[in-house]
């Protein structure tokens, strides 16, 4: 049906079919492959009627999302190519059936979400452990032709856990001990009152996913140690819920999706934010969320922002995934960073001058997941050459990776910022006062302005009122004194240099 064409086409229709092909190669290369695949791919062309193109979705929820999505790309692409199109409008293809569940469904859609159904209905005691690699318990049916066909969605259900994504190679400190102490206690007992969900939050590459995997590490690996069957452990991004939401809808086999999610007894899924104005998914996931905790099952999500601030996901679903426990993830301190470091080069086997950690540690600010970079290069550097790491070597290695920390923050930026930050004047930064309650915010300013510009320390001092370069020293130095001595005041420092450098 490809390609068919209305009465009304004023193009040849072999014309036309090259448009089509053209317009969607174009989307495909926009988008990628995987995005296309699973939504776009089945877009059939149904008819060129005068201005409107008409085309068509097996689904409604395909045509609403496509719609949605793609719907004003689709018409610009259109009208690039052909420029009396003014419109173009998406319909569900009439023979199709609308994605209803697929209970309903004859045929061999219901013969597909049969054998989760009768596994579940006949031996209720029996639950299949959710692995990487495939299903631990055999099914004890028949090996049927559709076995080939449909492999049990819980077998790669579960993303692959990271092994070295656990408690032990997790390094605690102030930031993060709160977290982690949450984690820990769902790990070692998963669903109690008060910690379900647990919803962990925090900047990009703080350790939220390795937090996950550590709990879910935790759980499975229990269940093996004691002998028994263990707790049903799923773990995945919010994006991989949603494609595996999407093919399930498509492929009408969306009562088996939920069946096989509500049987686990951990849920984990991170990335939560990514759900943010996917309105189907999240409903989804709401009625997942509901069941699973409503049977007493555990729930860990994970953000990059507390449910209060979820802007775009649903209010029923934000108020109840801020029900149980809240943790989040600090930015990350100097002697965190410190510690880390300590920590995986210990790992690597690698000695690593405590110049070069301290050099890192202060230089690499932004989150865990670049500090463990810089690191890595430097100890592959040294393997690689057969030297051994020093700190002329490390500036030398790092090189790139440390100018584009040097972002373009402007002086001014900073001054503004941190004046918002301590509730100043912006002409504070500049005036003469010396009020402790001016003049630190100042020091701190200054502090940020060397450590994120490459504006040199006469010039700096020229820009908070003409101060000398000096001062601009004792003002970076003090700083840095008092951020060694008060975590607090370095967590506040280190904020506003996060906030200044994204
Ligand atoms: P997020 O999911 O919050 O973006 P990740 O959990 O992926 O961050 O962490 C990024 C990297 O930093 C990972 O390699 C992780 O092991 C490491 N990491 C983060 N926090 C810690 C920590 N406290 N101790 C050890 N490694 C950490
Ligand atoms: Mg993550």
């Amino acid at each position: 049906m490809e390609n068919a064409v209305g009465p009304s086409s004023p193009a040849p229709q072999g014309q036309l079919a090259e448009v089509w092909a053209r317009i969607r190669g174009r989307l495909r290369d926009e988008v990628g492959e995987v995005e296309y695949r699973s939504w776009l791919r089945q877009m059939t062309l149904s008819a060129l009627q005068g201005e409107e193109v008409v085309i068509l979705l097996p689904t409604r929820f395909l045509r609403d999302w496509v719609r949605g999505h793609y719907g004003d790309r689709l018409r610009e692409l259109w009208q690039a190519e052909l420029p009396v199109v003014r419109r173009v409008e998406f319909r569900v293809k009439p023979e199709a059936r609308p994605a209803e569940p697929a209970a309903t469904v004859p045929g061999p859609a219901s013969n597909l979400s049969e054998p989760a159904a009768t596994t579940q209905a006949a031996r209720p005691a029996a639950r299949l452990e959710v692995h990487e690699g495939g299903l631990a318990e055999p099914l004890g049916r028949p090996a049927e032709p559709r076995a080939e066909i449909r492999t049990d969605p819980r077998a790669d259900w579960s993303a692959p856990l990271d092994p070295r994504f656990t408690f032990d190679t997790f390094v605690v400190g102030k930031p993060n001990e709160f977290a982690h102490a949450c984690a820990r206690r769902v790990a070692e007992r998963p669903a109690s009152p008060g910690f379900n969900p647990l919803f962990l939050y925090g900047g990009v590459g703080l350790g939220k996913t390795h937090l996950m995997h550590a709990i879910a590490w935790t759980i499975r690996e229990r269940g093996t140690a004691d002998g028994r069957t263990s707790l049903s452990v799923a773990y995945m991004s919010a994006e991989k819920f949603m494609y595996r939401f999407i093919a399930a809808l498509r492929s009408q086999s969306t009562m088996e999706f939920k069946e096989s999610l509500r049987s686990v007894d951990v849920l984990l899924i991170d990335d939560l934010q990514f759900l943010i104005g996917k309105d189907n998914t999240q409903e989804e996931f709401f009625h997942t969320f509901n069941a699973l905790v409503d049977a007493g099952k555990q729930i860990i999500v994970s953000s990059d922002k507390p449910p209060s601030d979820l802007a775009g996901i649903e209010d029923r679903l934000r108020t109840r995934l801020g029900c149980g426990m809240v943790a989040d993830l600090h930015a990350t301190t100097y002697e965190l960073r410190i510690s880390i470091l300590q920590s995986k080069a210990q790992q690597a086997g690698v000695p690593v001058p405590p110049k070069v950690l301290e050099f890192l540690a202060h230089k690499i600010t932004s989150n865990v997941r670049e500090l463990e970079g810089a690191l890595n290069r430097l100890i592959a550097h040294a393997n690689l050459f057969g030297r051994p790491v020093t700190l002329e070597g490390a500036q030398e290695v790092l090189h790139d990776v440390l100018r584009a920390h040097d972002r373009r923050v402007t002086i001014e930026e900073i001054q503004k910022k941190v004046a918002e930050h301590y509730n100043i004047r912006l002409s504070d930064m500049a005036s003469p006062r010396r009020a402790r309650n001016v003049a630190r915010p100042r020091q701190v300013a200054m502090y940020l302005a060397k450590q994120l510009t490459s504006r040199s320390l006469p010039e700096i001092g020229r820009r908070f009122g003409g101060r000398d370069h000096t001062t601009v020293m004792h003002a970076v130095s003090r700083v840095a004194e008092l951020m060694q001595q008060d975590s607090a005041f370095a967590e506040d420092v280190e904020l506003l240099r996060r906030m200044l450098e994204t």
